[in-house]
């Protein structure tokens, strides 16, 4: 049976059940299983939306520009940054990856909760914004962040081999940056281990739940 999709905000089309759009941000090593519970996330409560990110990263295969990123130029992607055109931004297993600010404030005005599947760097560097933005901002109103981790590295290296999205000298590589992030977990507010899929995505729903006020 399929499962039912839930409203979080509007019980009705005039009340909303709480004014307070959430910015989620989630990190975790690649690999790890982030996308496949957020996805599933997204896809049961069609009012939490992902922030669709930059990156100078080339496209995986099935991907499409404006859908799970905007692809841009090195050139690009270094004139926004300078124009102070994003939120936050690292370079990650060698590529640059955004958020564009403007994309996750209109999300959010349009009463949506953001997902922002940022890496480890930029969570730390939004955290540092939100202390001097004025405790009103949406932003820093709705903030709250959780870290995915594996089971173990080996189980890590599994996944990322058995998704086969991603050539070997790229699996090293972000199995070489994985005991790295690992290291910042404690920076989070929530941490879910994702061992078992169905254990780690009640978890995950259920923080998302009681940041809204409904669990
Ligand atoms: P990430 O977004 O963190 O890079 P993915 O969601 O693409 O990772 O997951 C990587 C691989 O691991 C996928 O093939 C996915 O089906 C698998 N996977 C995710 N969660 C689990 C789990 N709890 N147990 C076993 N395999 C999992
Ligand atoms: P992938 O190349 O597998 O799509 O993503 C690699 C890593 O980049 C993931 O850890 C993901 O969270 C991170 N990432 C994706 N978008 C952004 C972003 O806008 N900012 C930052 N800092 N990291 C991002």
């Amino acid at each position: 049976m399929e499962e039912s999709k839930h409203e979080l905000i509007e019980t009705d089309s005039a009340q909303p059940r709480t004014s307070r759009p959430l910015l989620v941000v989630v990190s975790a090593p690649s690999g790890c299983g982030k996308s496949t519970l957020c996805d599933r996330l997204v896809d049961e409560f069609p009012k939490i939306t992902y922030s669709v990110s930059c990156t100078t990263r080339p496209p995986r295969s099935g991907e499409e520009d404006g859908v799970q990123y905007f692809f841009l130029s090195k050139k690009e992607f270094k004139e926004r940054s300078k124009n102070g055109e994003f939120l936050e931004w690292a370079k990650v297993h060698g590529n640059f990856y955004g958020t564009l600010e403007d994309t996750v404030l209109f999300a959010m005005e349009e009463g949506n909760h953001v997902l922002l599947d940022i890496d480890v760097q930029g969570a730390k560097q939004l955290r540092e914004r939100l202390a001097h933005m004025d405790p009103r901002h949406p932003i820093r109103r709705g903030f709250t962040d959780i870290f995915i981790s594996p089971p173990s590295m080996e189980e890590l290296e599994r996944r990322l081999r058995g998704r086969g999205t991603d050539e070997d000298k790229v699996i090293r590589r972000r199995l070489d940056n994985a005991a790295g992030e690992m290291a910042y977990a404690k920076e989070y507010t929530f941490q879910i281990v994702n061992d078992d899929l169905e254990k780690a995505y009640h978890e995950l729903k259920t923080v998302i739940l009681s940041a809204m006020g409904l669990a």
